[in-house]
């Protein structure tokens, strides 16, 4: 084999094993699959076409209320409504902009029942560890109780529930830490199963994703949406693109 011939399989080794990568990449739906007629996010609708497309999983937000129960939303104020300082009869009186009434825990893991796509479960972060805690609790008794525990993984911002998680929930339940100021190795070290950060973290630090990898964790990022992103982090190997595009980044899959 002459230079160039080894060049030439090098560079096609290299390229194969690029695409290799960026099929493995998985699309979780953020909010749910929600920019689409009829849809809403963290509204069961969003759950239900985020199934419909295959997503790999679907993304949504959980408050624990005033009367300790959980529901499901994305802004800590919704519609005039604090969720942490409301009980959940209010919280759920409050109307999604698809009609839909806003959901408790349980009636969005009713519909997920029905469906297949993962659940990626966000814990948002509230006033206290104590709310927190309470929220892990119960979360983590609802899932076994509706055998959906197989399904889930956690996410949060708050360092205190990312490691309430790993605490409460069953052995091998993914956690993923989203804030993205803490390091691989001090993810590992907690028992994360990997980082799930803002793709400019990713940016300022590309080799994060090859020391998660290295490490035995996965890589997820958030929100991405533009074509370019979603190339340059695809070619990078990470594991999940959670998006509000999940479509665009399927189409983009499908040509590598
Ligand atoms: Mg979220």
């Amino acid at each position: 084999m002459n230079v160039k011939n080894i060049f030439f399989s090098s560079t096609l080794l290299l390229a194969l094993c690029g695409s290799i990568q960026a099929q493995n990449t998985q699309v979780i739906a953020h909010r749910g699959f929600w920019n689409v007629p009829g849809s809403a996010q963290n509204s069961l609708a969003a759950l239900t076409k985020a199934d419909s497309i295959h997503c790999y999983g679907s993304e949504f937000d959980v408050w624990l209320t005033a009367d300790n129960r959980l529901v499901v939303n994305h802004d800590e104020t919704f519609k005039g409504v604090t969720m942490q300082n409301a009980t959940e009869k209010v919280c759920t009186a409050v109307q999604l902009d698809n009609g839909e009434p806003l959901p408790t825990l349980q009636q969005y893991l009713e519909e997920a029942q029905k469906l297949k796509t993962r659940l990626i479960l966000e814990l948002k972060g509230h006033k206290t560890p104590e709310q927190e805690t309470r929220a892990v609790e119960g979360i983590v008794k609802m899932m076994k109780a509706m055998e959906l525990e197989n399904r889930t993984e956690y996410i949060t911002f708050s360092r205190h529930a990312t490691k309430e998680f790993i605490r409460l929930a069953p052995k091998g339940t993914p956690v993923y830490y989203l804030t993205g100021d803490v390091t691989p190795k001090e993810l590992k070290e907690w028992g994360c199963a990997g980082a799930d950060y803002h793709f400019s973290v990713f940016k300022k630090n590309p080799q994060w994703i090859k020391e998660c990898h290295d490490l035995g964790m996965k890589v997820n990022v958030w929100t991405v949406n533009e074509a370019s992103d979603i190339e340059w982090l695809m070619n990078e190997g990470v594991d999940f693109i959670t998006t509000n595009e999940p479509i665009l980044v399927q189409e983009i899959l499908k040509k590598k």
